[in-house]
């Protein structure tokens, strides 16, 4: 049977592998030796596939124009899985990349139902200070809300013109009850990835979308759509990578409606600690057993937090999980050196949080 993705569910994709296969997603390792000072997530294959990323790294090494495309959907609070895509944003940001940041407002209201206002509100309050917080310089990057955004509505409304109902029941499993602006929802996304290769956004330029396998929908049909304008706008197929989704604390989606599977980007050290502590781990009933066989890195989400944010020297990680495998560190002990770095790092942030407040207040008010 074939695997249907939802950019919408809560499921963590099981075999990514299988996925690559069913939807021609490339290994991104293969690059890997031709990006420039890569990330620590690409080393350490968190972000595992692309599609067409050689196009993008071709305009980055030759010093051309290109474009990362991304969105947030002010849904909830900020926790460290969606830290993940802030880190490859920045990356792109010190590779001259031409970033594009989208507000996605109508899908918050489309798929959950939050008002615009509050969206508004969330984007600057949580979002975009966070964003800014992380090493994300938002004042470089191209801000909008899709409500706001004339040149995306007409776009979406446009190309929706060769893209018919059978084809949106496939892809994203819609059904009689499916209201209609959820249906019309995926044509805004594909306007939002193809909007700044129109000419006045800068005309047909490679353009990168780095997401979670669960957005692959949105990706399959602006690549398909693109393809079919191609005569009318000159469109460069979008390029995507992939990256793994950071589980959650007791093995689940991290998920900001389930306070006990994320750690949040507000969290206090009380907070931190109480969730680091009871987080699954791969370690043995008890800690002789553990000294005396070791325990499992794979399956543990502490060790995923050092993978993804708490470690991001490649050495000092690998000496970690030797220790974790050969039983010189057991649980208890590495889980205090989880919630020491952690709560080091949120305390940090938090503060250049409060300073970026005021900056990312006064942006929403002037993006388009
Ligand atoms: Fe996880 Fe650390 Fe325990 Fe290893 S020692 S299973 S990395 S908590």
């Amino acid at each position: 049977m074939p695997i249907r993705i939802d950019p919408w569910g809560a499921a963590i994709p099981e075999d990514y592998a299988r996925l690559m296969r069913e939807f021609g997603i490339e290994p991104f390792e293969k690059l890997l030796a031709r990006a420039p000072n890569p990330h620590y997530l690409m080393r350490r294959k968190v972000i595992f596939g692309h599609r067409d990323f050689g196009r993008v790294l071709d305009a980055m090494l030759k010093d051309k124009k290109f474009v990362v495309m991304t969105g947030l959907m002010p849904s909830g609070r900020m926790h460290v899985g969606h830290k993940l895509v802030i880190d490859q944003l920045a990356w792109y940001q010190g590779q001259g990349a031409d970033i594009y940041l989208c507000v996605a407002d109508l899908e918050a209201y489309s798929a959950r139902g939050i008002p615009f206002g509050e969206s508004k509100k969330l984007a600057a309050e949580e979002y975009l200070a966070n964003y800014q917080a992380l090493g994300l310089d938002v004042g470089r990057c191209n801000v909008y809300f899709q409500s706001r955004s004339d040149a995306v509505r007409h776009l979406a409304f446009l190309l929706a013109k060769r893209v018919n109902f059978s084809e949106m029941r496939a892809i994203y499993g819609f059904v009689g009850e499916s209201n209609i602006s959820h249906i019309f929802y995926p044509m805004i996304d594909v306007a939002d990835i193809l909007h700044p290769q129109l000419e006045e956004f800068g005309g047909p330029r490679p353009t990168v979308v780095p997401v979670g396998i669960d957005q692959d929908p949105h990706l399959r049909l602006a690549r398909d759509v693109a393809a079919r304008f191609q005569r009318e706008f000159g469109f460069v197929l979008p390029s995507s990578t992939y990256h793994r989704l950071l589980p959650g604390l007791m093995g689940e989606k991290m998920s900001s409606s389930k306070p006990k599977t994320a750690i949040f980007l507000t969290d206090s050290a009380e907070d931190i600690k109480k969730k680091i502590k009871d987080a699954f781990t791969g370690g043995r009933p008890t800690a002789a057993e553990q000294r005396k066989y070791g325990a499992d890195p794979d399956k543990c989400r502490v060790y995923e937090l050092y993978v993804y944010h708490l470690i991001p020297d490649d050495k000092k990680l690998l000496d970690l999980r030797k220790a974790c495998k050969s039983g010189v560190i057991i649980c208890g002990e590495c889980k205090s050196l989880a919630i020491e770095l952690m709560t080091k790092f949120l305390k940090a942030h938090q503060a250049k949080r409060k300073r970026a407040e005021a900056g990312a207040k006064k942006l929403v008010e002037k993006v388009y």
